[in-house]
């Protein structure tokens, strides 16, 4: 079975894809959920995140969120640490996860799939694409934010011509290519050329 990345910067519409891609009855595994998830769950995780930032990182047995934000946020080097607990442990429950599944493919979205070395581990990368201005007022109109705000968050991001140059596929989510079209080609695309692709 093949492991196929699917990334893009923010408001490029990698969920949007996924989720066309789920319809075709392809497993998709989010990394971002299922690391908020193992945060709040994984017993030796959340210990490791103690440990490194204190008992406040939890309330109640949930992540505090505002706590660990207003640290990362403010110190690049803390920001780097918690990657550095909370990577490897998504990594490997995504592995794991797409091992277990029964398709030809299997998907993982992830939004720093290059910068966490995650595309190590998979055989392909698919990569969304869109114009900065849509990108923009995607984020805006989704998340209720002003556009200084969508482009600190945009420009955090490892450059959107650097991502995409370094993937297998393109889709480019703008206003004159169809999505569901290139997600359908692709998809046929992928299933012809399991075995080369595999080699
Ligand atoms: P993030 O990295 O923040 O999770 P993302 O790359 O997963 O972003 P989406 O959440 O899929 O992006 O898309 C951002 C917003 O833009 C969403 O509200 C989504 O519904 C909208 N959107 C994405 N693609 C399209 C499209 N082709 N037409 C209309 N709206 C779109």
């Amino acid at each position: 079975m093949l492991k196929i990345g699917l990334t893009g910067g923010i408001g490029s519409g990698k969920t949007t894809v996924a989720k066309i891609f789920e319809v075709l009855a392809v497993p998709v595994y989010y990394a971002d959920d299922a690391a908020k998830f193992l945060m709040n769950n994984n017993v030796s995780l959340k210990a490791k995140i103690i440990e490194n930032f204190g008992d406040e990182s939890y309330k109640d047995g949930k992540l505090n969120k505002p706590f660990i934000a207003s640290i990362v946020f403010s110190n690049a080097e803390k920001s780097v640490l918690l990657n550095s607990i909370v990577h490897p442990v998504t990594i490997a429950d995504a592995l794991s996860w797409m091992e277990s599944q029964k398709s030809e493919y299997v998907l993982k979205e992830a939004a720093i799939l290059f910068e966490s070395n995650a595309h190590k581990d998979l055989d392909l990368v698919i990569g969304v694409s869109a114009p900065l201005n849509l990108r923009v007022q995607r984020i805006m109109q989704r998340d209720s934010i002003d556009e200084a705000n969508a482009m600190t968050r945009i420009n955090k991001q490892m450059d959107q011509t650097e991502k995409m140059n370094r993937c297998d596929f393109v889709i480019e989510n703008n206003e004159v290519d169809l999505l569901i079209p290139q997600v359908v080609d692709l998809h046929k695309k992928i299933l012809t050329n399991l075995e080369r692709i595999h080699n």
